[in-house]
């Protein structure tokens, strides 16, 4: 059976609920995948995992590669298969960004990664590193700073989950932004190009990495957050 497996690292309720602690380091993590998103250990950045390398979107404004050794409490990776076609690709929206990609979706019911190349409009958030004891997500979504960027190059990566993950992931488009040059990126919260390509891996294979942390095994994971999530993901203070 062809292996397009996505390998995810804690629900996203457990994130949300404030398991902040990074229970898999990144060279593990990069045993079995180079491309995806996440965050780091104390929710510090955003994490665009781009060949192989793990690349942090600090609420600085400025990109840094991370070291082998730090790890990651979330995270959604894959080994991505370069070998398919590439298409052009124009949209004007976020809004028109997910409406034309699902388009092209073969069936909503599984996972896909997405890697684009192009010149962007793009405006990104990031967290900046919590402080233990660590609040909920949804708490402090407010500690973010946003950033916005003009014909820029770079790379959008993102990953769509199915409808039925509630709970385990986002359902529906997540994707972060890296810059061409290295030097910016975040969680992306408006983004356009006229002139990007993309290419695209139908993940048929889900691998969860249950993290071994207090918070984990305590936590009721079942909670229904998903208007709490939404805001989170989506929310611009602008
Ligand atoms: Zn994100």
């Amino acid at each position: 059976m062809k292996e397009n497996k996505l390998i995810q690292v804690s629900t996203l309720n457990d994130l949300m609920l404030g398991d902040y602690e990074g229970s898999v380091k990144i060279k593990e993590l990069m045993k079995h995948a180079d491309t995806g998103i996440g965050t780091f250990d104390g929710l510090d950045g955003e994490a665009i995992f781009y060949k192989g390398k793990a690349y942090n979107g600090r609420a600085t404004g400025e990109v840094s590669e991370m070291n082998e050794d730090d790890s990651v409490p979330f995270a959604c990776v894959t080994k991505f298969n370069e070998d398919v076609q590439e298409k052009e690709f124009s949209f004007d929206s976020i809004e028109d960004f997910k409406e034309k990609l699902e388009k092209e979706l073969p069936s909503k019911n599984y996972f896909y990664m997405v890697k684009l190349n192009g010149t962007f409009n793009v405006r990104v958030r990031s967290c900046f590193k919590q402080k233990k004891p660590y609040e909920p997500l949804y708490k402090v979504a407010c500690d973010q700073r946003e950033f916005e960027y003009h014909e820029i190059e770079g790379h959008v990566i993102g990953l769509y989950c199915p409808n039925y993950v509630e709970g385990m992931n986002l359902p529906g488009w997540h994707i972060h932004f890296l810059s061409k040059d290295l030097k910016h990126g975040g969680h992306i919260l408006k983004v356009a190009s006229n002139n990007a390509t993309y290419k695209i891996n139908k993940l048929n294979q889900w691998n969860v990495i249950l993290p071994d942390s207090k918070d984990f095994s305590t936590f009721n994971l079942k909670e229904d957050l998903s208007a709490k999530t939404t805001a989170v993901e989506g929310s611009s203070k602008k």
